[in-house]
This record gives C-alpha cells, structure tokens and sequence, in this order.
C-alpha cells in the first residue's frame, strides 16, 4: 500500500454541477512509498525527452533527463534509459543492484517483438515517416523492453495514457475512498491527446499495448489539420496543443496560451474557435462514455489544466443531455494529480 498524504476522494460530482474537484493535488516530489519499501525506478519516454528517478520510504530522488536518443542502432533508445537508471541511483545513493522494479511510461505507438514491448513513434524512429520527417535514424522501431528486461529483473513497460490512467484510479480523481474506480477514463489534453481506458476494473491494453488512441479518431475532413500520425483531420490534429499553434496562428494566436489570453480579454473570435474546440473534445468525451459506460472521465493535460475552469462546463455541456441512458450521471472532472499525472504514470506501473 501506498502513504497518501491526502483524504481521498469522495465527491459524487456529476456532470451537471458546475464546480471542480476539490484541489488536493499531491506533489511528487514530496511523494515516498511506505517505510521497508525497495526502490523503484520510474522512467518517462517522450518524443522530445525521458526522464528517471528513482523512488523509496526515502521520497523521489536522483531526477535525470536527456533529449530523448534518436541516433546510433535501434537500441539506442533502450541503452540510454539503462545508462540513465545508473546516474539516477548515483545521484541517489542508490545501488543499483537494490532497484527491484523498473516502471516505464513511453509515448506511443507500440509493437510486440517475441512479446516485447518496441516504440514505433513518428518522432522517434525515422524509418516511420521516412526521410521528409528530418530525423537522424532510419529506425522502423526503437527496442525498448528486450534491453531493459535484459539488465533488470521487473520490469513493466505501458503507454503514457495507461500510466496516467492508472496514477489517477490510484491517488487522482478516479478513486473513491481509496479504491480505484471500475469504470473510468483519463484523457490528457496537452502537446497532444491521448487516454488511458478502464472497464470492468480492467485496465484495455489490447493486442500490441495501443488501447487508448482515442486521439487519433477522424471526426472531420478538414485539409489543414495534418496529424504527426499521418491523418488528416483526426481529434488531435484539430485540438491538441502543437495543432492550435499551427492552424491559429495565421490568425494572430501563435499558441494555446495566445488563444485563451485573447479570449478572456473578450476577443470573440477566440471565443468561437475555444468553443469549436470544445465541440470536438466534448464529442470524443461522449464517444468514449458510450463505448465503453464508464462512470468517471478525468482531465488532464497542459492545455486543460491552465484552463479547466473555463474549458470544464463546455465540455459537460457538449455532452449533457445526448443519449441519456449513457451519459446521465457520468462525472466529467478534472485531474486529481494536476500536472503531476505524468510524474505518477510510470510510478502507478510499479508502486
Ligand atoms: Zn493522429
């Protein structure tokens, strides 16, 4: 068992109430696992950097981070996160011979290879894209499970949605009373979008570990929303935080912060573009309550979370009302761990 150093949960908030969750973020870096607990090590892959620290009774140490290894052989990658571990303990006076678990959060997405777990991200391997994407490898994947279960005796790798997720059914807005919720979603709003899903108590991962891709579901033909992805006019292409700055800039706000900015001071054509945006989230939000009946979606993501007051009642409002049966008492909250939802995904994996 984990020492929360917070009550948890009991609202009932639902989606008709206008106010947000009680904000009782916990900090991860004041986080520790229970006294006699070994150490773990939690290490965050994005596109751009990874990240590893090391965490016991004694609290999060040894924090390292490294643009994100994009040269060299396929296992590039998977080297780097090894070498990491080893300054992080270091850095933490931590053996590494004590780390008992190593608990990984990748950007996807991913494929198996012998069962193991390979990053085929667009911004990380260049044999994805092919030359015109401008990276420095032809990497159809990056390995990344073969090498550390190689060096490491646990060790477990998720998507970041999945971590995320389960940091949130852990200690975040997807738990009541400590127990995590059955029937749950949590959807980052940020760079980019993405979910972790639970039905049934199940965690979905599906066939390679790619459940949760939600981001990537087309909802409009629209010729100037090209996704990292390939598509064009899917969810994040429209709405995440890098497709805002693109498609709005020609219109004055070069990025999501321009945008709210502009709105809040009474510019109403961003008002109408925060509400078409609005429109589209709150759309994916309805399709995953009625997919898959859950009981509590939660929020994250930069883009949400510097704006949630604003962007919360919208988005209930999107979805209120449509198909009764499924959405009527399904809670639309924010975050429970704030921006700190990443920092605890690959922690949620381990702990
Ligand atoms: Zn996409």
């Amino acid at each position: 068992m984990i020492t929360v150093a917070f009550a948890p949960l009991t609202s009932t908030e639902s989606l008709f109430m206008t106010s947000n969750l009680p904000s009782r973020v916990i900090s991860f870096d004041t986080f520790q696992l229970p006294a006699g607990s070994p150490p773990v090590a939690c290490v965050d892959i994005g596109g751009t950097k990874v990240a590893v620290n090391i965490v016991d009774e004694h609290g999060v140490r040894g924090k390292v981070t490294e643009p994100t290894a994009t040269t060299g052989n396929p296992d590039a990658l998977g080297r780097q996160i090894i070498r990491l571990i080893g300054q992080s303990c270091a850095a933490a006076g931590v053996p590494v011979a004590r780390i008992a678990r190593v608990g990984v959060a990748a950007c996807g997405p991913f494929v198996l290879n012998q069962g193991h777990v390979e990053l085929a991200a667009p911004n990380i391997c260049g044999g994805q894209a092919g030359p015109a994407r401008g990276l420095p490898n032809d990497w159809k994947t990056a390995l990344l499970e073969a090498p550390l279960r190689a060096a490491f005796p646990q060790v477990r790798v998720e998507n970041d949605g999945i971590g995320a997720l389960e940091a949130e059914r852990r200690w975040g807005a997807l738990q009541v009373d400590g127990v995590p919720m059955a029937h749950c979603a949590y959807v980052t709003w940020s760079t980019g979008i993405g979910t972790g899903l639970c039905v049934d108590g199940h965690v979905l991962r599906g066939k390679n570990g790619n459940a949760g891709h939600a981001g990537h579901s087309f909802v409009v033909s629209n010729n100037d929303a090209l996704c990292g992805c390939g598509n064009v006019g899917d969810v994040e292409s429209l709405i995440a935080g890098n497709a805002i700055a693109r498609r709005f800039a020609p219109l004055g706000y070069p990025d999501a912060a321009a945008l709210f900015a502009a709105a809040y001071a009474g510019d109403a054509k961003a008002a109408a573009l925060i509400d078409e945006l609005c429109e589209i989230m709150g759309r994916m939000l309805y399709d995953l309550i009625v997919t898959l009946d859950v009981q509590r979606i939660s929020i994250g993501g930069s883009v949400f979370w510097h704006h949630r007051d604003h962007l919360l009642p919208k988005l209930r409002a999107v979805v209120r009302g449509k198909m009764p049966p499924l959405t009527e008492g399904c809670e639309i909250v924010a975050a429970g761990l704030g921006l700190g939802v990443g920092d605890f995904g690959a922690l949620a994996l381990v702990a």
